[in-house]
């Protein structure tokens, strides 16, 4: 007899020999099967070796048995083998049991299996006795202190079928449980994409889910290293676990083929999508690729063309996300016939399969009348509120049968998920949004603030510095000739008239692209750019005398207003303080000068009409320290 070195680590380069020998998975422990060619279901045998007190479990057929039993005599004589292992009743595991029965001689072997399989066991007939799991309490002792534990896995795929375990090796001779079909022979699994060849075969072979739950709880009570089935490939290392977690989500029971309308190959399909749909979730934050991955889902199950959602946010407003949009999410008033439907909260909705809808349907371009399925959307506290819906346009009128609505009830959870994370993010978008258009608008005069010239003068500035043609920046710094005594003549009230008169003046002045900006008080700043920019003397001169044209009504009725300015063009390299910097002196030099007056920045040439424009050094009095300070 010679003994096969084959073991083990060496299954991977085995598989491709495919060697006539049986294959060592432990010490002592064999499989002992036939690889079939061009057989999707595989059975494996596999040989416990003690000494006498050997054991082979699930025996096969007459078509397998044979060369079983030459890899077994490679091992051990058969006549070592006391104890003959079949995990339940099917005739791959017992239908060389008469051929056994005919050449074992010894007397104390036995045929090792539940009670409800060897009532129909003993029909094939066999002379050897029955050794039954249940009356030995689920344990089988080999003596020299090694000892085998059975798993009841009832209606996995057999009431009185069960697994083995051996404790020694923490192998779990799991039978039909965690098998599959191979297109190829493949006694080790590789990766994690074997789940797939083991799937359908849980899907058709076992009763329920219940039934497999049951059966995996019980596994991992054990604690198996490598699980060993009859049917396809051995589970070892972190394919252990992997496939026991997998196996927690899969649907089972051919009964489902059974209820009308519903398609195990479907639902299975279903289950799948959703749960790429969960991990999706996990991973990815856009929304898009949520909703892309949605759509294909629903259009492989239901002739859906397109698939758009509405996040509420207040009154008759939501956030649309469209394909046309990106699903970028924009504000958008809620179409009327949604309005409507909403009104009457879920009430407008029809239920069935624990799915809310509403179809809908409208005559397309071409008169043909298509249907669209409104989906409501809950979330929010308690999970009861209507947060948004999806609508499912479909290229026909379609019926809505029990298939999609269970569709239906499955897509609605992790939409709500997705679009109420969504429209979170969204909406703090819109906010930031407005906060900042808050920030650069003044209320008082609707011209922009100090925050938005500083912003604009940054993007102007870097296009200036990179050399771009006509990227030169110009600006013009007012501040109202003695404001304080308006306020303290007329009031603070016709003080804001005046404000926004000559916020007024500044915006009529100005063209398109210009800027207008209130710094703050009754100081206002023009910014212009590009070829302009060699109007901004001009520009000025208009504000001033504009200004001084104004003729106030009520109250204020024949006051007399002048403003001063003070002018400067943007050097390379310069900063936005300094710049500002230069525009202030000038304008405080034409406040010294006697105010109703514009001045430019000592070298600068802004060509302002009518100007002498004698560049005098600024006083440097109290006054212009102080409203310096009050500006910085
Ligand atoms: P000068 O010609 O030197 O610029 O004198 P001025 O009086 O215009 O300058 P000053 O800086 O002394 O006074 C500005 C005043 O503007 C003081 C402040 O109360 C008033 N002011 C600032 N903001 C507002 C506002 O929003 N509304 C009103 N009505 N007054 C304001
Ligand atoms: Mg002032
Ligand atoms: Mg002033």
């Amino acid at each position: 007899m010679r003994r096969s070195r084959t073991h083990f680590e060496s299954l991977r380069s085995w598989r491709k020999a495919r060697a006539d020998e049986p294959v060592r998975l432990a010490p002592n422990i064999w499989w002992v099967g036939h690889a079939a060619p061009d057989e999707h279901f595989q059975c494996h045998s596999y040989l416990i070796e003690h000494g006498d007190q050997s054991v082979l479990i699930d025996p096969g057929s007459e078509l397998n048995f044979r060369i079983t039993f030459r890899k077994i005599e490679r091992i051990l004589p058969f006549r070592n083998i006391r104890h003959f292992i079949c995990s339940h009743q099917d005739p791959d595991i017992t239908g060389a049991l008469p051929t056994i029965d005919s050449i074992v001689k010894r007397k104390d072997a036995q045929i090792v299996t539940h009670w409800r399989a060897a009532v129909l066991l003993k029909h094939y007939p066999v002379r050897l006795p029955f050794w039954d799991v249940e009356a030995n309490h689920w344990r089988l002792d080999l003596g020299q202190g090694r000892r085998l534990k059975f798993v009841f896995t009832p209606y996995a795929h057999f009431p009185g079928a069960f697994a083995t375990f051996d404790p020694t090796s923490r192998i779990l001779f799991s039978s039909d449980l965690f098998g599959g079909m191979t297109d190829e022979f493949q006694l080790l699994a590789e990766d994690e994409s074997h789940f797939e060849s083991i799937r359908p075969f849980h899907e058709h072979y076992v009763g329920s889910r219940e039934i497999l739950l049951n059966a995996i709880a019980k596994t991992e009570e054990c604690q198996p290293r490598i699980i060993a089935p009859q049917h396809g490939s051995i589970l070892t290392g972190k394919m252990v676990p992997f496939i026991l977690d997998k196996l927690k989500g899969v649907d089972c029971g051919l009964f489902l083929l059974a209820q009308r309308g519903a398609q195990i190959e479907r639902l299975s399909k279903l289950n799948r999508v959703l749960r790429e749909i969960t991990n999706t979730l996990i991973l990815y934050r856009d929304f898009q690729d949520i909703a892309d991955q949605l759509l294909a889902l629903i259009k492989d199950m239901v002739p859906a063309e397109t698939i758009e959602f509405y996040a509420l946010i207040e009154d008759g407003q939501a956030l649309h996300f469209a394909p046309e949009t990106r699903y970028r999410g924009q504000p958008h008033p809620l179409p009327p016939v949604l309005r409507a439907l909403l009104r009457k909260g879920l009430g407008g909705f029809e239920t069935k399969s624990g799915a809310h809808w509403r179809k809908l349907t409208a005559k397309g371009r071409n008169g043909k009348r298509r249907a669209a399925v409104v989906l409501p959307l809950l979330g929010g506290e308690g999970g009861q509120a209507l947060i948004g819906l999806a609508v499912i346009h479909f290229a026909q009128d379609r019926v809505i049968d029990d298939y999609s609505a269970t569709l239906f009830s499955r897509i609605q959870a992790p939409l709500q998920v997705a679009l109420e994370r969504e429209s979170i993010y969204r909406r703090l978008d819109l906010e930031r949004q407005k906060f900042y258009e808050q920030s650069i608008r003044d209320p008082l005069t609707g011209l922009h603030t100090r925050l938005y010239l500083n912003d604009t003068l940054a993007r102007y500035f870097h296009l200036h510095d990179r050399g771009e043609s006509g990227a030169g920046v110009a600006l013009a710094l007012f501040d109202i000739d003695h404001f304080k005594r308006v306020n303290d003549s007329f009031g603070h009230n016709q003080g804001d008239v005046v404000l926004r008169m000559v916020a007024k003046v500044l915006t009529q002045t100005l063209r398109g692209g210009d800027l207008a900006v209130r710094l703050g008080g009754e100081e206002f700043a023009v910014v212009l750019v590009g070829d302009t920019i060699g109007q901004i003397g001009r520009v000025a001169e208009r504000v001033r005398k504009r200004v001084k044209a104004l003729a106030f009504e009520g109250l204020l009725a024949g006051h007399r207003l002048t403003i001063s300015g003070g002018l400067a063009v943007r050097r390379k390299g310069e900063t936005i303080n300094a710049f500002i910097e230069r525009a202030d002196v000038a304008l405080y030099r034409a406040k010294n000068e006697g105010r109703n007056r514009i001045r430019e920045a000592s070298d600068d040439v802004c060509a302002i009409p009518g100007a002498a424009n004698p560049a005098k050094p600024a006083k440097s009095g109290k006054k212009a320290r102080s409203a310096k300070a009050k500006r910085a």
